[in-house]
């Protein structure tokens, strides 16, 4: 692929006014070490690659950019060219967030059209924590059936495991739908044990 066509800057122009609806299509970038950083819109990473701030990682094959006389690869993940230091600030423990953390869905059974709590995997009287390790989403079904006791004592298989979120869950929970060229960057930390 050629990073050059990027530097022609007044094509770049000319395709923005002409696909101003669909540059505002995301785009994931990445941080210079390949960490998953934010997203951004079509047109936000078309300037960073024409300036030389960034590379293309992964471009979508089924779009392409036009101007007058060129074609322009659809950026899908880009880099940055320099590492970017970030502060992230962490996410606070509530149990709206651990119900979006975990999609909104029993991490028992996997369904999510039934009322939902939040449950203490080692029970709170004895002795688990309100920590982020130790909550997770349950149907009130699951939460009765599991009662006072550990999910390996009631015999019940966790889907996945509670772990304490960070910016890469908003970045997911941000898009309707996520990109297949996303996915190795946004699931590489996590376990995904989900039954065939
Ligand atoms: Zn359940």
């Amino acid at each position: 692929m050629n990073e050059h066509f990027y530097e022609d800057e007044e094509y770049a122009f000319e395709s923005r006014k002409k696909n101003s609806g669909r540059l505002n299509a995301r785009v994931l970038v990445l941080n210079q070490s390949y960490e998953a950083l934010s997203i951004c819109s079509v047109k936000k990473a078309l300037t960073l690659l024409f300036l030389g701030k960034a590379e293309m990682t992964s471009f979508d094959n089924r779009k392409v950019i036009r101007s007058i006389s060129r074609e322009f690869p659809w950026p899908s993940v880009i880099r940055l060219k320099k590492y970017v230091s970030v502060p992230y600030k962490q996410v606070i423990l509530t149990r709206r967030n651990v119900l979006k953390r975990d999609g909104y869905k029993c991490v028992y059974c996997g369904r999510g059209d039934l009322p939902l709590t939040v449950d203490h995997i080692i029970p709170k009287a004895r002795g688990g924590m309100d920590t982020w390790e130790n909550l997770i989403c349950a149907c009130t079904k699951c939460n009765n059936k599991k009662g006072n006791r550990t999910p390996h004592e009631a015999d019940m298989k966790m889907l996945h495991k509670a772990y304490e979120p960070n910016h890469i869950m908003f970045i997911k929970n941000s898009v309707s739908k996520i990109d297949e060229n996303w996915k190795p960057y946004l699931f590489v930390n996590e376990i995904t044990d989900y039954p065939q």
